[in-house]
């Protein structure tokens, strides 16, 4: 048994070592592809599912390898949040995304806001607010065309500090939807004192709409809350026309996911703007 325990403890080490070692590779390919320009956004289109027209688009970021492969955020946001290296990452991934829209929207193909998401490392930066300001000057964009995304996991593990930064970046004029809505345990009460203007239902509950249940029961009572609150709400994750059809007559008109579009790349979805509705 001695022997046997001794066993595990090496395994256990060196287990760890194996893992603190890609750790810190990733750590290192991902700060080369920050230097290499290699972090691009993608954009997915949220849909008025009762007019068929465009609303936003939500910039997913992308990792472009120089060999052409496209990687996604689960293979690195973790890591990156960990070690800051959100930070630029994000920049790099929002300059992207802000200059494709500005162009998109000079051309007349979209007349909604651009959704970024927006990790609380980011908010917790000194100079966020200085980095953003910048940017809305250099590249003379409109803070009413922008929207961030914030997850409630996020605010509510820091609800002071991050209703003050929201607060900030409201009276620049941006708008702020909670992400991943029903995950995180907001209560009621401090839901009204947030200084935000949309839920974003997460797709979990979505998924297997409309025959379970108690999604349809958490769904429903997302959408009165907001209604309720003032606040606008959408649908992340929207992958039928069940789902969308549940969703429209239980007043949750505001629709992003699959069955309309996948994320895209800059082109694609430029080609997307071009077309929708008449496809
Ligand atoms: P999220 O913000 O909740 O984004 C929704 C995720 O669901 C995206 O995954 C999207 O591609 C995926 N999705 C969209 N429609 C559907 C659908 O109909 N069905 C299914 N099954 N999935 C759908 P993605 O792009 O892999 O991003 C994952 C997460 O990574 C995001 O979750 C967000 O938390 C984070 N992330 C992505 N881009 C960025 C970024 O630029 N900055 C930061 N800070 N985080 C980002
Ligand atoms: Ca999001
Ligand atoms: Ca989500
Ligand atoms: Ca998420």
């Amino acid at each position: 048994a001695k022997d046997q325990g001794r066993n595990n403890f090496q395994f256990y080490t060196s287990n760890l070592t194996d893992q603190a070692f890609a750790h810190l590779s990733m750590q290192t390919q991902i700060r080369q592809a920050i230097d290499n320009n290699e972090f691009i956004p993608y954009f997915q289109p949220q849909i008025d599912s009762i007019q068929q027209k465009i609303i936003g688009l939500e910039v997913l970021a992308r990792w472009q390898t120089k060999d052409g492969k496209i990687i996604a955020p689960i293979e690195f946001i973790q890591i990156a949040e960990k070690t800051g290296l959100i930070i630029p990452l994000d920049r790099q991934v929002m300059l992207k995304a802000i200059h494709h829209f500005l162009r998109w929207r000079k051309q007349g193909l979209i007349d909604g806001k651009l959704s970024l998401n927006l990790a609380v490392k980011q908010l917790e930066q000194d100079d966020f607010f200085e980095f953003v300001n910048t940017l809305l000057c250099e590249v003379d964009c409109n803070p009413e065309w922008l929207e961030f995304e914030i997850t409630e996991s996020d605010i509510m593990t820091k609800l002071d500090e991050m209703t003050r930064k929201m607060s900030q970046l409201r009276q620049l004029g941006i708008k702020i939807a909670i992400d991943d809505f029903g995950t995180g345990y907001s209560s009621l009460a401090y839901l009204k004192k947030l200084p935000v203007s949309k839920l974003k239902i997460d797709q979990s509950f979505i998924r297997d709409l409309p025959q379970d249940e108690d999604d349809a029961v958490i769904t429903k009572t997302i959408i009165s809350m907001a209604d309720n609150l003032g606040l606008k709400v959408i649908a992340e994750g929207v992958e039928t026309m069940e789902q969308q059809a549940f969703l429209q007559a239980n007043g949750c008109e505001q629709i992003q996911g699959y069955l309309y579009s996948k994320p895209l790349n800059a082109d694609d979805i430029e080609i997307f703007l071009r077309q929708f509705p008449d496809q």
